[in-house]
């Protein structure tokens, strides 16, 4: 079945730019721009913040690093590690939420020590396989670096071939352009999602998801592009067109890629929202 075409992001429309609560968005090649995050996405966060939009960013990066986002970043809450958890900072109590999916720390920490074995048992068999630089700061998954700083490279055959390893032993994963994920369970970044909004905000996503858009880049975001009928993509999302791993496209696009199709695409919507 053919991929629909998204729209120009100018040609989004203007009740739904009015209608919109919030914004949920991917952090990596999304809100950044080979590894930076540039100044005029920063400031369309805090201009989005302003107009009093819900702000949620949605990624596979690890706990250490939500801790900082949820805490430092104009936002609401940070879904952290494909879903393995959300953070949100309540500023009036100073008070950091950490919810869990797998909620008992000794069940998360016995989940470790199984991955743990699991990549010991796959250096064996791919001994240039590392774990990722932000392992330590991790509470939930496994990411086996495979092309981030290992030299040389896996290939992504070699990856896919993690992939089915890891699959076989129950873990769950997803496999980006760098590391393969792995982690026990059967949530993801939009269980999660869902998850944070019906106990923090009292909403039904299922049944309110028009009132929020999502912006984001790659394979990984496709559950998120199918689900929210506003959907935007930086333009780095076209690259993925021709793989075969862009099972639904979003519905709109931007013209610039990562940071700077981020500060793009909030500019239109906010323009958008003006009476
Ligand atoms: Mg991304």
């Amino acid at each position: 079945m053919p991929i629909q075409e998204p729209s120009k992001i100018e040609d989004i429309p203007q009740g739904l730019c009015k209608g919109l609560e919030g914004i949920l968005f991917d952090i990596d090649d999304t809100f950044t721009r080979k590894g930076k995050i540039h100044p005029g996405a920063f400031s369309a966060l805090w201009e989005a913040k302003k107009e009093g939009l819900l702000l949620l960013p949605i990624t596979g990066r690890p706990a250490g690093w939500a801790d900082h986002i949820a805490r430092m970043w104009p936002v609401d809450g940070v879904v952290g590690e494909n879903g393995g958890f959300y953070f949100c900072f309540d500023e009036a109590t100073k008070r950091m939420k950490k919810h869990f999916v797998v909620p008992d720390p000794a069940v998360r920490e016995q989940d470790r020590r199984r991955l743990d074995n699991l990549f010991r048992d796959l250096q064996e068999d791919f001994p240039t396989i590392r774990k990722a630089s932000d392992q330590p700061y991790r509470q939930c998954d496994l990411a086996v670096d495979f092309s981030e700083d290992v030299n040389p490279p896996l290939t992504l055959a070699e990856a896919q071939e993690i992939q089915q390893r890891l699959e076989a032993h129950g873990a769950t994963t997803k496999i980006s352009s760098i590391h393969v994920n792995a982690w026990f369970g059967d949530y993801d970044k939009l269980s999660t999602c869902k998850l944070f909004f019906q106990q923090e905000l009292g909403i039904d996503l299922e049944a309110d998801r028009s009132r929020f858009l999502f912006l984001g880049d790659s394979p990984n975001d496709v559950p998120m592009f199918a689900f929210f009928p506003l959907s935007v993509g930086v333009a780095g999302v076209h690259r993925f067109r021709e793989s075969g791993l862009m099972g639904h496209m979003p519905s709109f696009v931007a013209s610039k890629e990562g940071s700077f199709g981020f500060e793009e695409a909030l500019g239109v919507v906010l323009r958008k929202r003006l009476p």
